[in-house]
């Protein structure tokens, strides 16, 4: 699992900056600034997979949205901006003008604090465009204290933000560049 996003990094390096990217960790970080674990971004043919594999949450039902603005700053995560929404729609999967392209399915969070889980975004892209997850503010995944109820604007009353990462090529560069000096 883990040997995979390592390699990516590696060929971005070797070849032209430029290349595209297939797939992404993002790092995620409570509100003490403990890392969490990541979600993974996946390019597919339509939308973004993400793999989400966290430790240290709350145990329940949790929202998980990506943000508008790639800025994660603790303890509140009100940098993150609101959810990731380039069509103009309403909030909630269950809502008959949404969805914002941020909303996913909760999380559900088992006893230990412990969460894997594999979403689909499929109104995002890691390509260029307008649904594209590499805006000029960039964008972030934000976990809540509750769950989204898939209605309510604008958030589904999801409550407080307790997690957050950004979704950046550059963090990417950063951890490489680590990496190889390690
Ligand atoms: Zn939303």
């Amino acid at each position: 699992m883990k040997k995979s996003w390592l390699i990516i990094p590696l060929l971005l390096l070797t070849g032209c900056m430029e290349k595209e990217i297939k797939k992404l960790d993002v790092e995620m970080f409570n509100a003490s600034g403990d890392s969490l674990g990541t979600v993974t971004l996946a390019a597919q043919s339509s939308g973004v997979k993400m793999s989400v594999s966290l430790k240290g949450l709350p145990a329940g039902e949790h929202a998980i949205h990506i943000h508008e603005k790639g800025k994660c700053e603790a303890p509140d995560f009100k940098s993150a901006g609101n959810h990731f929404n380039p069509e103009k729609k309403e909030h909630g999967l269950l809502h008959p003008k949404g969805a914002h392209a941020g909303d996913l399915p909760n999380l559900i969070v088992e006893d230990s604090g412990s969460v894997t889980a594999e979403l689909m975004a499929p109104n995002v892209t890691l390509k260029n465009g307008k649904k594209s997850l590499f805006t000029k503010e960039g964008t972030s995944i934000v976990v809540t204290e509750g769950k989204d109820d898939g209605m309510t604007q604008p958030t589904g009353d999801s409550g407080n933000r307790i997690a957050c990462g950004e979704i950046s090529k550059n963090k990417q560069g950063q951890k490489k560049a680590q990496e190889e000096k390690e």
